[in-house]
């Protein structure tokens, strides 16, 4: 609940991002929302007289977890907000690997199919992420997700369910499992939209899928003649515009649940989307911490220099990618992913902490990044 109380004490100030381990592992509550500071462009105002009203929707899953928040200003509001909870219902339904129902679900039981067109976009994606990545990106590390218990479907040795598990996994286990990791096996043909997986392979788009939601949302906002919105889908931040006075909204970067912030991010039409090992994890008995971003290299939760203790904040026009991106970085490592960075420094930036708090922010983000808490490198192109 932490970050409710900083949210609350900076009331009209901030939007956060980063999630806390103590909601629920479906979702994550939102911080508050940004400042309705009332406009003083009469040229905006004379083109939607409510341009300055804020309305606010948010969004609960099956166990009154709020999971969502979505705030939109101007005579449109009203309208888009309920089309972008149809919308969240809709992808839910569409991408979740826990119902049935779901495209995810089918290929999983099939073995590959023809996919929706959501799906297919982020089939796509994922794959040239996994290629772009170094296979860092990989939806097949679902099994491995729920051999660690990161799933609802997680039943341990002794049949017990449940969301989190108590004890690693033995290696050998693990090592088993690793053999069917390999998203560039999936067979993806573009044209029909169909997959085919090897054998006993599973996917999940649980690394890209919140991303691709707030960026669905934003788009049907903006679709709506919205102009100013900030969606906030546990953590996850998207903005469509600035504020509705003209300013950038003042995204605020959870300091690993610690009660601080990494610092403020000021944007405008830009997803900020973070990944860290605080989120989700569990204390096995030996006393070592095991998180939910696991290096499909190994097996294990990731530890090349982002472990339990860290944090990668994404920022980029796009949602899908931001998420994508954020999980993607997390596996790499401060290194690689500063290498990965001067690579696509025109389609990102990055705030990241190490889990031995050393923070780098790229230089795209120099001017409208701010921190008081930590001192940071710019990295440079
Ligand atoms: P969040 O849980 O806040 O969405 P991330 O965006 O970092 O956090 O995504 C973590 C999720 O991504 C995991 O719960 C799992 O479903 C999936 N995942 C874990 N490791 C990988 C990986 N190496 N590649 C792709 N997806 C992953
Ligand atoms: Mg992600």
């Amino acid at each position: 609940m932490k970050r409710k109380i900083i949210a609350a004490a900076l009331a009209g100030m901030l939007i956060f991002t980063g999630c806390s381990a103590e909601y629920s592992v479906n979702g994550t509550a939102g911080g508050s929302a940004g400042d309705s500071s009332k406009s003083s462009d009469m040229a905006a105002k004379d083109a939607d007289p409510m341009a300055d009203q804020a309305f606010d929707r948010v969004i609960y899953d099956a166990m009154t977890v709020p999971y969502m928040s979505l705030r939109a200003y101007g005579q449109h509001a009203e309208d888009a907000l309920i089309a972008g909870e149809v919308e969240i219902r809709r992808l839910d339904d569409l991408l979740s690997t826990g119902k049935s129902g779901s495209d995810t679900a089918k290929i999983n039981a099939n073995g590959g199919g023809v996919l929706t067109p959501d799906t297919a976009y982020l089939t796509e994606v994922s794959l040239d992420l996994h290629d772009s990545t170094g296979g860092a990106f990989d939806i097949s590390v679902y099994p491995l997700m729920e051999l660690w218990g990161f799933t609802s479907q997680f039943e341990d040795e002794a049949g017990n369910t449940g969301t989190v598990r108590r004890e690693a996994p033995a290696e050998k286990d693990i090592a088993d499992i690793l053999t069917r990791v390999d998203a560039s096996k999936i067979e993806y043909d573009a044209d029909k939209g169909s997959v085919v997986l090897p054998d006993q392979m599973r996917i999940d788009f649980g690394g890209i899928a919140k991303g691709y939601t707030s960026q669905c949302i934003a788009d049907i906002f903006r679709s709506n003649g919205v102009t100013s919105a900030l969606i906030d889908l546990g953590g996850n931040i998207q903005t469509v515009g600035g504020k509705p006075d003209g300013s950038p909204w003042k995204v605020a970067l959870n300091d690993r649940n610690r009660g601080t912030f990494l610092g403020v991010v000021q944007v405008k039409d830009m997803a900020v989307i973070s990944s860290g090992g605080y989120e989700r994890n569990f204390t096995a008995s030996d006393g070592k911490v095991y998180h939910h971003i696991i290096d499909p290299a190994t097996g294990y939760p990731a530890d090349n220099g982002f472990s339990v203790d860290a944090s990668v904040s994404i920022i980029c026009s796009d949602g899908t990618m931001a998420d994508g991106l954020s999980t993607s970085l997390y596996v790499m490592g401060p290194e690689k992913a500063i290498e990965y960075w001067r690579a696509h420094s025109d389609e990102f930036d990055f705030v990241l902490m190490t889990d031995d708090d050393k923070m780098y922010v790229s230089e795209g983000i120099e001017d409208c990044f701010s921190s008081d808490t930590y001192k940071y490198e710019i990295v440079r192109r």
